[in-house]
């Protein structure tokens, strides 16, 4: 059997379309540009790409972006009063802290002071509860999760009532992955660095999530026939043959996995550019919100 490929860029790509003809259509109704502000502490090279990389997707649907940069040295009272900051302004619909912070501020306090209704990273503590309990509905889901549901569902492939396995427990992805699985009522297994024989409880997934930061650690005989794999991992992995001597790598071995599952996303193009997409998106249903106050 050889899987058909989920295209995240082409995915992507559509739904940009579709928040750009959204945009534009809340403008001409009198409206403001939804506006997206976006908060980086200190100068990690790969956060200031992912900030770059948001920052022109606002721009390329129509989103106003306000982009904040604070030292590598700002103290735990200067992150959080930039961000009450712009919990007051009304040009700003989302914000967005791009994680990790450097290690001497306290993450959880600066999550906790984003206005829920701003929260278009979904990590606000309320908005995570909400997805932990049933019943309840987060206002704003985290990106790269939602990003992996809305692959999943692309295939057309039904949740409900299937055996989802998902590597990896992180607050990012792993866990905010199986919250969602559980609430299109999959039955999941969450994986960590602790759990046992992990090659058999991948066979038994219908829809496998892979989000260790392992490079291609599933291997073709861990997936069951059929299945949908969606591979998160973004690793860089030395190749001599590549122009700059290194190429990315997901969790998943994809030439094997490809000749047993029935869905495998590639990396990269599969689930990266819809942390993008999804992010405009929430940051869309933010200025809709908020415009109807
Ligand atoms: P973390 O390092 O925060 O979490 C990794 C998780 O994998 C942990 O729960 C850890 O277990 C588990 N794990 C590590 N090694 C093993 C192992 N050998 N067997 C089983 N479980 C293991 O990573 P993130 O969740 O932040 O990211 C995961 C991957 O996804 C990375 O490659 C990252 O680059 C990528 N990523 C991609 C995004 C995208 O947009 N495509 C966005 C975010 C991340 P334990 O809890 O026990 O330590």
């Amino acid at each position: 059997m050889t899987a058909q490929i989920i295209d995240g860029n082409a995915v992507a790509d559509k739904l940009r379309l579709e928040i750009a003809a959204e945009a534009a259509a809340m403008v001409a109704q009198g409206l403001p540009k939804p506006g997206l502000a976006t908060v980086l502490v200190g100068e990690n090279p790969a956060s200031q790409v992912y900030v770059r990389m948001k920052r022109k997707n606002c721009e390329e649907v129509g989103f106003d972006s306000f982009g904040h940069y604070l030292p590598e040295n700002a103290t735990q009272e200067e992150v959080e009063t930039l961000v009450r900051g712009l919990n007051a302004d009304p040009k700003v619909n989302g914000i967005l802290v791009q994680l990790p912070l450097p290690a001497h501020l306290n993450e959880e306090r600066v999550l906790s002071a984003i206005s829920i209704e701003k929260d278009v990273d979904g990590f606000h503590p309320i908005n995570i509860g909400r997805l932990a309990q049933k019943g309840r509905e987060s206002l704003f889901v985290p990106c790269t999760p939602d990003g992996c549901i809305y692959l999943v569902e692309q295939t057309g492939f039904n949740l409900k009532g299937a055996n989802a396995v998902v590597l990896g427990r992180s607050n990012i992805v792993g866990m905010p992955v199986a919250l969602l699985l559980v609430k299109r009522d999959a039955t999941v297994t969450i994986c960590h660095s602790r759990s046992k024989d992990l090659p058999a409880i991948c066979r038994e997934a219908d829809v496998l999530i892979a989000a260790v930061g392992r490079a291609e650690m599933v291997r073709g005989d861990w997936i069951k026939p059929g299945a949908v794999v969606i591979d998160v991992g973004i690793n860089q992995v030395d190749d001599p043959t590549a122009k700059r001597g290194h190429r990315l790598v997901g969790d998943v071995c994809f030439n094997e996995a490809k000749e047993v599952a029935g869905w495998i996303t590639p990396v990269p193009g599969g689930v990266g550019p819809m942390t993008r997409a999804m992010l405009l998106r929430n940051t869309l249903r933010a200025a809709k919100i908020q415009a109807n106050r």
